[in-house]
Order: C-alpha cells, then structure tokens, then sequence
C-alpha cells in the first residue's frame, strides 16, 4: 500500500539530490528565465538514478516504472519542471524502448539511456489529435527505402533540446491500427521544433513540432518493421507508467505548497494576536496534509497492481484524476492563505499553482480520466 523499502531507498537519493542542487533560488531562476535545466539533467547523471527503469544488461537497476515515483516526488518538490522533463525522458526513452524496442533498438539506445547520455521525447498531440488521441493525421509514406514524414505536432516536451524524438504517425486509414511510431533523429534535415511560452513548467522546452519530409529508416520503427501499424498498442502499454508519474509530480508539488503554506501560517498567524484566524488556518491546512495523504495512499496502492500484473486502468486514472485535482486544490488554497503576498513572485504558491494547472490536462485532462473511470464502472 505504501512505498517499498526499495522505493524508499531511491526517494533518499533524490532528495539528496535536490539538497545539494536545487536551491530555491535556482527553481526560481529557472522559471523567470524559462530556460531548460541542461546542468542540473547532467549532474543528475552521478546520481545513478536514470536507469532505474531499464534491465540490468544494459547497465539500469531492473526495476519498474513506477519503482521511480519517489524519484519524481522528490524531484517535484524541489523543482517540478525538473521531475517532468527527467520523468519524459525516463518513460518515452528507458520505458518506451525497453517495452517496445527491437533488439537492435534496445542495443543501441537502452545502454545510453541508462547514462543519461541521450534524451528522448514523444510526440503524440497534433493541433486536432490532443484528447482524441486516436485523430493522428501527421503521415508517414514509404520512399527512398524508408519512409518520409510530413505534418505537424504540438505542446512536445523537451522537443527542441531532444536526441530523438519517438513519433506516432498514420500509416493507413483505420484509426487505431494505422499508427505506427518512429524514431525520429531530432538532426535529420525537415525536421524543426519551436519553444512555446506557457503558462507553468517553464523551462521544459513544450513546442510545436514541424515534419518536411523527414526521411526515417524502417529500421526506425519503434519495435522495427514488424512493429508497422502497431503504435497505438504500444502507447497503451505504457499509459499507467505516465498517469502513475505524472501522479507523484502532482504529490511534490502538493508536498512543496503544503511546507510552504505550514512556514508561512507559523510565522504570520501563529503570533498570539492572530489566534482566532489562526484556528480557521489550522484547519485548511489540516485538510490540505490529508487530502495529501490520501492521494499518496491511492498513487503507491496503483502502483502496487502495476508491479502485480493486475488489470488496474481504474486505479490509475483514478490517481491521476485525484493526485493532480488534489495538489491544485492545495496550492490554490495555500496561495489564498497568504493573501495578497501568495500572489507575488516573493513567494512560491503562485509558481506551485501555475505548474499543477498544467498537470491536470498533460497525460490525459481531469475529463478523460474521468470517462475512462466512467467507463470501468459500467457507464
Ligand atoms: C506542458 C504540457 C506538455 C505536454 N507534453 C506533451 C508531450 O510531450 N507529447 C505529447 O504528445 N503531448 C504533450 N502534451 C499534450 C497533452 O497530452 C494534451 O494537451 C492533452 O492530451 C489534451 O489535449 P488538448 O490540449 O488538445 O485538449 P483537447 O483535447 O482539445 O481538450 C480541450 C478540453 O476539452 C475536454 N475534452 C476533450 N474531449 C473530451 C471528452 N471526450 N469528454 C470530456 N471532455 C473532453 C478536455 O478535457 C479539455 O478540457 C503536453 C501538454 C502540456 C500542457
């Protein structure tokens, strides 16, 4: 139900990590300049940490995807734009290759993966294929030995600083089983990715993604040629990895809003003088630390069915849905606890809260998650 001894292990390392390198003062930084964080990625690296998820052969701990939510939390706490851009890497690189790769692929990629050597993305949302995933028009025709991809793509993380850039494409008219993805080399001539400025996760490098042609071995197909117009079973497979992620940056963040509102509230209305506005005060924080809790709870019980093999859609759209709303719900809250201050950029709630609102729409929106629960219950 909790966290395992093993998780635990890796959440001390993390936060170790944040300790020695991640000052507020350089969260801070990062977001005013919306710049991404190329040193912190490389000291990441000592850490050992990027290849929790890929097998021992190739040189990662053997563990599972979800094994690095601690990780994520962690990092959250310390600097949510960070646990996103390493989490991309760590799902669309490590996790995407090793479900799905060739041989080849996983010999060639997994090994410097697990180095934090190389960085990967993957493009999925198109201007009319965001929620409608299914929707993809950006095609990919066989020519010159390969095949050549033209179209668009949009809100890509980490797009323009990536090695490889994982590309769901249509490769024939049926909906689903007309997709395939490709590896796609980011230097590869037609290919170019613009930032876009957004409202939170600065830093992280979304763009909108532009396909000219770009030439792709078949050997490029994620799974090789075989793997043609499998790319939506693909996808599917590692969709509980991502809601479990993005569920334990929800849970940093919301433990990072928590602190900051609890340092605050001790040191502006603890103050005898404040004692009747105090207990209204006590009490919403109250239920901010258990709603936290309780979102916890449902993220590492979710993860304990993904590890078991269990059918567990629900539960993980559930964490989503719940673990995201929750830590918007706290970091909202904390930043009207500080009045007027938790609007300024003295403080942290504002940044916590511009950052959670992302996280309920990235990965699936509030709305999705509920129509797959939805759907689990037999409605
Ligand atoms: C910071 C950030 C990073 C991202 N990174 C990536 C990435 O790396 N790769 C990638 O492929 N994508 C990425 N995305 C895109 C993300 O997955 C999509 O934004 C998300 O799936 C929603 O799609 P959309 O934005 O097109 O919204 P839409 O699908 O247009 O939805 C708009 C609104 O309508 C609602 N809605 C839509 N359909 C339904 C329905 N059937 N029932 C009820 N409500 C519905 C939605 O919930 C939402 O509120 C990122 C997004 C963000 C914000």
């Amino acid at each position: 139900m909790a966290s395992t001894p093993q998780q635990e292990h890796l959440r001390g390392l993390a936060r170790d990590f944040v300790k020695r390198h991640i000052p507020l003062s350089l969260a801070r930084e990062i977001d005013r300049e919306d710049r991404y964080p190329y040193e912190l990625l490389e000291a990441f690296g000592a850490t050992g940490l990027w290849g929790v998820n890929i097998p021992e052969t190739y040189g990662g701990m053997g563990l599972f995807s979800v094994d690095a939510m601690p990780i994520y939390e962690e990092l959250s706490r310390g600097m949510p734009t960070l646990a996103w851009v390493i989490g991309n890497i760590m799902l669309y690189g490590n996790d995407i290759i090793n479900s799905n790769g060739s041989q080849e692929q996983k010999e060639r990629f997994l090994p410097l993966l697990a180095q934090g050597k190389l960085h990967f993305s993957f493009a999925l949302t198109e201007p009319n294929a965001g929620s409608d995933a299914a929707n993809v028009a950006c095609k990919a025709v066989p020519a010159d030995g390969g095949y050549r991809i033209t179209g668009e793509k949009m809100f890509i993380t980490g797009a323009g600083v990536s090695d490889w850039v994982v590309t769901l494409t249509r490769t024939a008219p049926s909906r689903h089983g007309g997709l395939t993805s490709f590896l796609v080399d980011t230097r590869s001539p037609g290919y170019s990715a613009k930032p876009l400025h957004k409202l939170g996760y600065h830093g992280s490098n979304t763009c909108a993604v532009h396909y000219d042609q770009v030439l792709v071995p078949a050997e490029l197909i994620l799974g090789g040629e075989s793997a043609l117009n499998q790319g939506w079973q693909q996808m599917v497979n590692l969709l509980n990895s991502e809601r479990l992620a993005l569920s334990a940056c929800a849970l940093g963040i919301g433990q990072a809003a928590l602190e900051a509102t609890i340092a605050y509230a001790r040191e502006h209305y603890q103050p005898a003088a404040q004692r009747d506005q105090y207990q209204a005060v006590r009490h919403t924080i109250v239920e901010m630390a258990t709603e936290l809790e309780a979102a916890r709870r449902l993220a590492y019980h979710a993860a304990d069915l993904v590890r078991a093999g269990a059918d567990c859609l629900r539960e993980t759209s559930m964490s989503k849905l719940y673990c995201t709303e929750t830590a918007k719900g706290i970091a909202l809250r904390g930043l009207e606890l500080l009045g007027a201050a938790g609007g300024t950029f003295e403080f942290d709630l504002q940044r916590y809260l511009r950052d959670v609102l992302v996280l309920t729409i990235g990965g699936g929106t509030s709305q999705i998650q509920k129509n797959i629960i939805a759907k689990t219950l037999g409605l």
